[in-house]
């Protein structure tokens, strides 16, 4: 029997283990994880409240349908009649700029305006900074070599004003990067797709609404989605199916090095590497490794330190979310929207606010609002204490909301070295991690710190990595 290892119990990991008891049928699956919970950054506090219960979400709140991996896995773990859309009544997002909320245009697609007269109307952007932005139906998609960043691209089809002002805050909100530094290549590779077919991104961009909105009416109920109580339902749903298919599942539990057992030799059907736990060690045969990529690369160094630094110079920004409750009544601005967003530029701590029971109504009692600060970004020190946190997001509340009153009750969430930022050279970085995988066969990686950091990204870089291990299996039956 094969006995496969995965480390790190976050969704990546989660999903690995599901689709490797599911995919190899004659494999024994022991998935690690240190913390003493399952979900990694999937944390959903369920807290009840005045005969009702508010669902508060410390890391992701939602995840995007676009992106088949999620939806899928719902289905198979019979999640799908539980997941709801966002709120299609009340859509409005808004925009920081110089301390007042102003609307977001509408008919982005993809982040990219394609609406003419409405970013006409938006007070976002000034006469100049439009008349800037009017120059990408007529400017030549230039040819660049290699990759570029994400906001010198943007800046030079739309201007900067566009970026800065637009853009940015949007692109922040997903990576809590920084936009000259982010690689778009490995982020928005899509928008330089865009430049190259159709000569102008709002040209790409129009098509792009047109052919999303003719998919809307094959059926997907909202851009975004989430289980009736919380993402956690996602969790669950998986270590429960994990359990009775007979995984071992260990939480409390480090993983402390990994080595290779070259003196095996060509007994290439014996159990080849060796994974040291806090108290033992357990040789196996195949190995995911779903931890954050400067993890994995303290775990790997010891055999391969090439390897290991590689994984090590993924950089991650840290952030943190401060949910808060307060009776309706207590917020002086009606909360007709998501909530908002934060550039850069208007130097606040906080990056976004979502106004949660607005986005979700199901997830606050009637009559409560609940609030979500998102604070932190590459290159911003944030404060971490929690009680510096939750001052400063009840400030954020007041100085854009006018809340004076004390929040019913709050959560604090830090995430350190949470989101990895794919910088210029992330591609680089990639070709060299999958180059010296290739030295070490049944070793894969997965995770959000490669090729993609949403929850269905993630799901994918799991069901990814039980694919690379058959492969392996496959040559070794043919081998022996
Ligand atoms: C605040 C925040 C908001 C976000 N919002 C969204 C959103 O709305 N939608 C969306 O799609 N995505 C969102 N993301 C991104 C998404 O949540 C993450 O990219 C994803 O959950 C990461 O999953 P993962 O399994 O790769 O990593 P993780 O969740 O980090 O899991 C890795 C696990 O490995 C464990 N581990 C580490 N070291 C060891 C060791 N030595 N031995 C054993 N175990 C170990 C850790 O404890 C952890 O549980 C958000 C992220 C954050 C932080």
């Amino acid at each position: 029997m094969n006995r496969i290892i995965v480390v790190g119990g976050g969704i990546a990991g989660l999903s690995a283990a599901y689709y490797a008891q599911k995919n190899i049928p004659d494999a024994h699956i022991t998935l690690i994880e240190s913390a003493s919970q399952w979900g990694g950054k999937i944390t959903t506090d369920r807290v009840a409240f005045d005969d009702g219960q508010f669902i508060i979400e410390g890391g992701p709140d939602t995840f995007l349908a676009s992106k088949p991996w999620g939806v899928a896995l719902c289905k198979e773990l019979g999640l799908d009649e539980r997941l709801h859309g966002t709120n299609q009544n009340k859509k409005n997002t808004y925009v920081l700029n110089k301390g007042r909320l102003l609307p977001l245009p509408e008919g982005l697609a993809m982040m990219i305006p394609s609406d003419v007269p409405s970013i006409l109307r938006s007070r976002l952007i000034s006469w100049f900074g439009k008349t800037r932005m009017g120059l990408d139906f007529l400017l030549p998609a230039k040819s660049v070599n290699g990759d570029e960043s994400l906001g010198s691209f943007v800046s030079r089809r739309l201007g900067r004003e566009a970026y800065e002002n637009l853009i940015e805050p949007l692109m922040s909100g997903i990576y809590a990067g920084d936009g000259d530094q982010l690689s778009l290549a490995s982020t928005f590779p899509y928008l330089r797709d865009l430049e190259t077919k159709h000569g102008s991104l709002a040209r790409g961009a129009l098509e792009m609404r047109k052919k999303s909105s003719g998919k809307a009416v094959q059926g997907s109920r909202s851009a975004f989605l989430t289980p009736t109580t919380g993402l956690a339902e996602i969790v669950e749903a998986l270590v429960e199916s994990l359990r009775l298919k007979g995984a071992s599942l260990r939480l409390n539990t480090r993983v402390t090095s990994i080595n290779r057992n070259l003196d095996l030799g060509r007994r290439a059907k014996q159990r080849q590497w060796n994974v040291t736990l806090d108290t033992e060690t357990l040789d196996v045969e195949g190995i995911i490794l779903a931890t954050p990529a400067y993890i994995s690369g303290q775990l790997l160094a010891s055999f391969d330190p090439e390897l290991g630094s590689t994984l090590q110079s993924i950089p991650y920004a840290s952030t943190a979310t401060v949910s808060l409750a307060y009776r309706l009544s207590d917020v002086p601005r009606d909360l007709d929207g998501y909530g908002y967003v934060i550039p850069r530029r208007e130097g606040r701590k906080a990056l976004a606010c979502t106004w949660t029971s607005t986005k979700f109504p199901h997830r606050a009692p009637e009559g409560y609002a609940l609030i979500r600060v998102f604070v932190g970004r590459a290159g911003q020190d944030i404060p971490w204490d929690e009680n510096e946190l939750l001052e400063l997001a009840k400030e954020e509340l007041q100085l854009t909301l006018g809340i004076t009153e004390a929040p019913l009750l709050s959560r604090v969430f830090m995430w350190d070295k949470a989101m990895p930022q794919y910088n210029l050279g992330h591609p680089e970085i990639l070709k060299r991690i999958d180059t010296a995988l290739e030295k070490h066969p049944g070793l894969v990686l997965a995770g959000n710190g490669y090729r993609g950091i949403g929850i269905p990204d993630c799901i994918h870089s799991g069901e990814l990595a039980v694919e690379k291990i058959l492969k392996h299996e496959g040559h070794k039956e043919t081998r022996s």
